[in-house]
């Protein structure tokens, strides 16, 4: 599934997002190709007019957030996804004041998972299942 891609033209930018709203975006390149992604958690407007002045893309794509936590998820799951593409090297920030943690990194999947598999694991030991019998 393709994105339709948004020229980055201040008047588009003007024209489609209203100030202060919460939101992720994706930068591509002339040809089409992702090249960066970001979030702001103020206003997005403001963030994208100030990509038309620095020329970072030729066109965008964008979704408004209701939180800034909802905003870094989704950023974080564009960083994971393009990450072969963009330029992005820096990991997504969490917002400010939030201990939310990225769910599409490795070692937070690793965490999730031996906390799952931990009750399961002592299931399946023999000698619980002995001390369980013989109750
Ligand atoms: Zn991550």
């Amino acid at each position: 599934m393709n994105p339709r891609l948004i020229g980055l033209r201040p008047w588009l930018v003007r024209a489609l997002i209203p100030p202060q709203h919460i939101g992720t975006y994706v930068l591509y390149t002339a040809d089409g190709v992702p090249s960066y992604i970001g979030r702001s958690d103020t206003d997005l407007r403001r963030r994208l007019l100030r990509h038309c002045t620095n020329r970072r893309g030729a066109y965008f794509t964008y979704d408004v957030h209701h939180s800034p936590l909802n905003a870094f998820e989704v950023e974080c799951a564009l960083f994971h996804t393009l990450a072969p593409e963009i330029t992005n090297r820096i990991h997504p920030d969490r917002p400010a004041h939030q201990k939310a943690c990225c769910v599409y990194c490795r070692s937070t999947q690793r965490t999730v998972r031996s906390h799952r598999l931990a009750p399961q694991a002592r299931q399946i030991n023999p000698s619980t299942r002995t001390s369980e019998g013989l109750r």
